[in-house]
Parts: structure tokens; sequence; C-alpha cells
């Protein structure tokens, strides 16, 4: 029987793992064998479902619920419920090395071989090397971040007083930066609100070291979006590249000392640092790794790599395809294809980029969406789009039941401070 191996189980590898778990092992029942044998492993027990994480950051008024188990459930979807019922065996262990010669790979537990290797690891934070960033500012990639900012925010707004409203610093102003900023906002104004605290009891600025917020999308869509942070309160200051950060400030590189009481980090991302120390891997500059078309890796027909961890280039930009969720989304269902026509002996399936769709969350229930054919949906509707497309992904993870009531969690839960 055939051994694949998925290492992550993020948005590409659970999508590659249901896929293949679907095609080649529904010989049930049929007296015939499975083809093969599909174990994903991640080191969390849940799939993180990141495009919700600055609701978690910024919800309030959650009530019962002092160990925030309800904000934990609502978006860490355990990896059981995923793969109930399905033939895979998952197994929740740190990898710690690849081996490719060998076709092993090297976990804290236990050690594992396969036959095809898929390697969906996704990023990590990027702090460009810039001194404090690691020590002083919240990255923004796990749940307990999230829960961190979330546990500060209100203390520090309840505990505010009238010369010294709470300072805070969202750097990056990529999508997440954005959302995020708007979002604890809106929640800080709430929380201000329901303690009745008359003065002004916060700042939110929102750091990018280029030229542009969002420079990705068109001017008009960025205007747009600056005029929404501006009503909510937000101060955006472009061509501000940061040089320190510290425990209570932000030094930028023209010489600004700014205090600051919640700095968060959302400036970039890059590749698992694991890929680094992988013998004979083919990786970029910024350490992803490189594959082909097919989304193989370079001279290792049967190792196959997805998502935050790939730097593909896109033929049609030459620009490397953005890190998204429904781009390794896409990359895993390609990736379960060519594994299973590399079985069949046939012709792999050619990896088409597809990235130009996109919904920024501006605070409470307000949205800038950008869809196919350049449709544009904004505010009130944007949110209802966006919410769509969040119960979309999770229809195509879990049991129709399940992720309606996932998503009826996340509504009610992430509405409260609206
Ligand atoms: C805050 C935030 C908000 C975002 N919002 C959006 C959005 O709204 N829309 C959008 O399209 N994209 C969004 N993104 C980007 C999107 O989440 C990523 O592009 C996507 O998660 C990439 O999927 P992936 O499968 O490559 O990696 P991931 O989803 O990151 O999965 C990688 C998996 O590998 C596991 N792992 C890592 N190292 C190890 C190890 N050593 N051993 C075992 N397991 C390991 C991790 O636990 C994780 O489960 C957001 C990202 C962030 C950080």
């Amino acid at each position: 029987m055939v051994k694949i191996l998925i290492l992550g189980g993020g948005f590409g590898g659970i999508r590659a793992a249901l896929d293949l778990e679907n095609k080649l092992t529904h010989s049930r029942g049929s007296g015939q064998e499975d083809e093969a044998h599909i174990t994903l492993i991640d080191k969390n027990g849940y799939h993180l479902f990141l495009p919700a994480l600055y609701e978690v950051a910024s919800a309030y008024g959650v009530k019962k619920d002092p160990f925030a188990v309800r904000l934990k459930k609502s978006i860490c979807i355990p990896y059981h419920s995923i793969f109930e019922g399905k033939k895979l065996d998952f197994i929740q262990d740190e990898v710690t090395k690849i081996d490719l010669n060998a076709k092993k790979v090297f976990a804290d537990a236990r050690v594992f071989e396969y036959d095809y290797l898929l390697i969906a690891l996704g990023s990590q934070t990027n702090d460009f090397g810039i001194p404090g960033v690691k020590e002083y500012a919240y990255q923004f990639k796990s749940i307990d971040d999230a829960l961190m900012v979330n546990k500060k925010l209100e203390e520090s707004i309840k505990r505010s007083s009238v010369p010294y409203p709470v300072k805070i610093f969202v750097c990056g102003g990529g999508f997440t930066g954005v959302e995020l900023a708007a979002e604890l906002s809106c929640c800080a104004k709430k929380v201000a609100k329901v303690n009745k605290i008359k003065h002004k009891s916060h700042t939110v600025t929102l750091f990018e070291a280029g030229p542009k917020i969002l420079p990705m999308i068109s001017e008009e869509k960025r205007q747009h979006i600056l005029r929404r942070l501006t009503r909510l309160g937000v101060s955006v200051m472009e061509n501000s590249p940061i040089e320190e950060v510290g425990p209570d400030f932000v030094k930028l590189k023209n010489g600004q000392n700014m205090d600051g009481n919640i700095i968060v980090w959302t400036a970039g991302i890059k590749a698992n640092e694991l890929l680094k120390n992988v013998a004979g891997l083919s990786v970029s500059v910024s350490g992803k790794v490189i594959t082909d078309e097919f989304l193989q890796v370079k001279d290792s027909k049967n190792v196959f790599a997805i998502g935050d961890n790939v730097e593909f280039i896109d033929p049609k930009t030459q620009k490397p395809v953005p890190a998204f969720a429904y781009v390794a989304n896409d990359q895993g269902k390609v990736v379960a294809e060519n594994i299973i026509r590399t079985l069949q002996a046939k012709k792999l399936k050619s990896y088409c980029p597809f990235y130009s769709v996109w919904v920024a969350p501006a605070g409470g229930k307000y949205a800038i969406a950008h869809l196919w054919n350049g449709i544009h949906i904004t505010g009130f509707l944007g949110w209802v789009v966006r919410e769509l497309i969040d119960l979309r992904y999770m229809l195509s993870i879990l049991p129709p039941g399940k992720a309606l009531s996932l998503m009826w969690q996340e509504v009610t839960l992430f509405t409260k401070n609206d």
C-alpha cells in the first residue's frame, strides 16, 4: 500500500488530505484493498481558522467565558471533527526534520516513512531582523496571540485615565493589519462605552513601511478603505518603516519615537524555519520551497509542496502568488489530483494561480468585497459576503450540521462588540 504523508493541517494540508481520502480509500465494502494509507501530522490538535483571528483579538461582551473556551472553540476546529469517519490517520506531533534521501520524517515522538510527501507547514512571522519585535510586540499567528491582545485591550482601556489614553499600534498595512486595526478600534469604543468611560480612552495607529497600505489593490478601493479607517478613528501612517520596538514604544526610521501600550506585529511572514535544514530541498532566497507547475518539488518527484511555505511564481505576472487561504486550498486540490495521477501513471495537472478575489473586513458588520468579474460589494452586504465565504469553507471541511453550528457560534460571538 502506498504511504502518503502530509505535513501540516492548515488550509492546504486539510484539502489535500480530504480529497485524497475521498478518491483513494473509497473501495470500502467492495472487497478491494485500499490503494493508500494517508497520514496527516500537525503540532496542534486543531485547525486554526486564521481569517477570523482578528475577531478573537477584538471580541467583547462574551458572557460566561472566563477561560475563553467559547472564543477558542470558535476558530480552533478539532481535527477529529474534520476527519471523523475518514480513512486517514491524524497524528498530533511536531515535525523536526525531513530526510528526503531516506524518505523519512522525524517528529518529536516518532519517525514516519513515506512514498509520497506533501509539505504544507505554512509560514512564520517575519520580524525582518528588527530589534525588539520578537520580544515586545504581539505576534499575530496563533490563538494565544489573539487572546493575549484581547485581554490586554480590555484591561488597559478600563485603566486608562484622562491624560493617558491607551495607545494601540498595529504594525503592517496588509489585509491582516487593516482588519485588525479597524476591529480593535470598534472593540475599544465598546469597552469604553460599557464601562462608562467618558474621557478619550484610546488611539489606534496603523503603521506601514511602504508608501501605501494594501498596495496590491486599486487606488479607488484603497481610498475607500482609508476613508473607512479614518471614520473609525484609526490613524494611518504610511511611509513609516519601524527601526526598533521596545516594551512601550516604537521607534521609526525617521528618528521619531512613539509611546505605545499595545503593539501588534502583522508586518509579514516568512517560510517555516524547518525548511532551511532539509538537505536537497530547493528553496528560494526567502527560504520557501520552489516547485514546478505541478507543485512538485524540484528533483524530488515524490515530494509536493503547497501554501504559504511555497514560492510559486505566477507566469502571467512573474511575481510570487500571494499567501492566501484559498490559494493554499486550491493548491491542495491540485496536489491531491497529481498524487492520484502519478499513481495511475497519467499526465499531471498544472496549477493555474487564481488570487484576484479579496474581502477586507473593516470594523463591525462592514466589509469591502472585490469579487469575480470585478464585482464590488461594500458595507453590510460586503460583510454578508465574507460570512458566506467562511460558511462555504466550513461546509467544505465539516459535516453540514457542524459547519452551520460553528458559523452560528462565530456570528453570535463576534458581533457582540459591534
Ligand atoms: C491573522 C491572519 C489572517 C489571515 N486572514 C486571511 C483571510 O482573511 N483570507 C485569506 O485568504 N487568507 C488569510 N490569511 C492567510 C492564510 O491564513 C494563509 O495563507 C493560509 O493559512 C496558508 O495555508 P497553509 O496550509 O499553507 O498554512 P497554515 O494554514 O498556516 O497551516 C500550516 C499548519 O502546519 C502546522 N505546522 C507548522 N509547523 C509544524 C511542525 N513543525 N510540525 C507539525 N505541524 C506544523 C501548523 O500548526 C498549521 O496547522 C491570514 C493569515 C493570518 C496570519
